[in-house]
C-alpha cells in the first residue's frame, strides 16, 4: 500500500481509550476492521433493512450488504488518492452499526419516543456499540478502536452531544474536517446506497427503466450502453448502466479531490483537519448526484408500498418503546446494569440492536398491537 504523508498511519495513531500492546501482524487499523467484522451488532446488520424490509425478498440490500458495498467503494477510492485502506475499510464496515431495525423509520420513531431523554441518533449509537455495547473483551466494554476509526464513525454530532464525547467530540466544537479516510467513505456511503437503491427500486417493481431515464447521469449512461450494445436486453441495460453511474461518481470524486488535494498541498493529517473538506464531487457531478437522490426520494421512499411498511415500522418500535418504559423490569440484564434509572437509555439500546424480525417477533408476543400509549 502506497500512502501519501497526508494519509492516516496506523504507525501514529491518536491511539486507543485503554492501552493495548501492538500487533506483531496486523496494524491498528486492521485490528479495527477485525474486531467490527466479529462483533454481534455487525452480523445483525444482516437482518435490518435498508430499504425494504429483511422478509419482502431476499435479492433485496440489507445493512450488511449496503455496508460491503460501501466498504469496497471506499477501499477504492482510498487506493487511488494514497489514502489508507484500512481504514476506510473499517470506518465503512462500521458506519451502520448504530442503525435501528426499519431503516430511517425505525430510527425517525425511536428519535420521537427519546425526546424527552435527550434523543437518539444513529450515528452516535453506532459510536455507543463499539465505544459501550458489544461485551467480547474482559479489560473493557466495546471494542477499544482506535481514535481515527471512531472519528470516522461519528459523521455527524451536534455541538450539545459534541461537548460529553472527549477527544472525538473536539472537530464539532472547533469545526474541524476528519482524515480524508473518514471523508471518503461519507461520500462512498452515498454512491453506493444511490446505485443499489435505483437497483432494488427497479427489482421491486416500483420503479420503471422509462422512468428512470428522466435522471439526467442515468439517462446518458443508459444512452451510451445503448449505442454499444443496440440489442441489450432490459435487465443487462440496467446492470450497465447502474455500473457506469457508480463508476461515473467514482471516477468524479477522485479526480476532483486529487485536484484539491493539489490545490492545498496537505503535508500531514493535521493539516487535513484544518483545511475545508477535500473530498468532493465536481460542481456538475454534486448537481446531477442531487437529482438522483430527490427523484429516488419521491419515487421510492415516498412510494406507498414503501411508506405503508414504514408506518407499521414506526408503530412496532413506538409501542416496544412504550412496553418496556412502563414495565423496565422485562429488559435483558445486560442492558440495564450501568443505567441506574435511566431506563430510556437502556431501552433505545436494546431496539436500536434488535434486527426487523426479533422486533416484529417480540411485538407480536407481547401482543402489543391493540395497545394504547399512556404517554
Ligand atoms: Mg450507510
Amino acid at each position: 500500500m502506497t500512502l501519501e504523508p497526508y494519509a492516516a498511519n496506523p504507525e501514529y495513531t491518536l491511539g486507543r481509550e485503554f492501552n493495548e500492546s501492538k500487533s506483531k501482524f496486523r496494524n491498528d487499523f486492521q485490528r479495527d476492521r477485525d474486531r467490527i467484522i466479529h462483533s454481534s451488532a455487525f452480523r445483525r446488520l444482516e437482518y435490518k433493512t435498508q430499504v425494504f424490509v429483511n422478509h419482502e425478498g431476499d435479492m433485496f440490500r440489507t445493512r450488511l450488504t449496503h455496508s460491503l458495498e460501501v466498504s469496497q467503494i471506499s477501499r477504492g477510492i482510498a487506493r487511488t488518492l494514497k489514502c489508507h485502506e484500512d481504514l476506510a475499510e473499517a470506518i465503512a464496515l462500521a458506519h451502520d452499526l448504530g442503525h435501528t431495525p426499519f431503516g430511517h423509520a425505525g430510527q425517525d420513531s425511536l428519535n420521537n419516543c427519546m425526546k424527552p431523554f435527550g434523543g437518539f441518533e444513529h450515528n452516535l449509537q453506532s459510536l455507543r456499540v463499539v465505544d459501550f455495547l458489544e461485551q467480547r473483551y474482559a479489560n473493557f466494554d466495546g471494542l477499544n478502536l482506535t481514535f481515527e476509526t471512531r472519528e470516522g464513525i461519528l459523521k455527524h454530532c451536534s455541538f450539545k452531544n459534541a461537548k460529553n464525547l472527549g477527544a472525538v467530540g473536539e472537530r464539532f466544537i472547533k469545526k474541524q474536517q476528519p482524515s480524508l479516510e473518514a471523508q471518503l467513505v461519507n461520500y462512498a456511503d452515498e454512491i453506493a446506497y444511490n446505485s443499489h437503491d435505483i437497483d432494488d427500486g427497479y427489482r421491486s417493481g416500483i420503479i420503471k427503466f422509462k422512468k428512470l431515464m428522466e435522471v439526467s447521469l442515468f439517462k446518458e449512461c443508459a444512452e451510451l450502453v445503448k449505442k454499444e450494445y443496440p440489442n441489450i436486453g432490459e435487465i443487462r441495460w440496467l446492470h450497465e448502466t447502474i455500473r457506469r453511474v457508480t463508476f461515473s461518481l467514482i471516477f468524479d470524486i477522485c479526480e476532483t479531490s486529487s485536484l484539491n488535494i493539489d490545490k492545498y498541498k496537505p503535508k500531514r493529517i493535521e493539516d487535513i483537519r484544518k483545511l475545508p473538506n477535500l473530498i468532493n464531487l465536481s460542481k456538475n457531478m454534486e448537481q446531477k448526484q442531487l437529482e438522483l437522490k430527490q427523484f429516488l426520494r419521491h419515487f421510492l421512499y415516498e412510494h406507498e408500498r414503501v411508506v405503508k411498511m414504514t408506518d407499521n415500522a414506526k408503530k412496532i418500535i413506538k409501542d416496544l418503546f412504550f412496553h418496556f418504559m412502563n414495565d423496565p423490569s422485562l429488559l435483558p440484564e445486560s442492558y440495564t446494569k450501568n443505567s441506574g434509572n435511566d431506563f430510556s437509555r437502556s431501552i433505545a439500546d436494546y431496539l436500536a440492536g434488535m434486527t426487523d424480525r426479533y422486533a416484529i417477533n417480540i411485538h407480536k408476543d407481547y401482543k402489543l398491537n391493540s395497545k394504547k400509549h399512556c404517554l
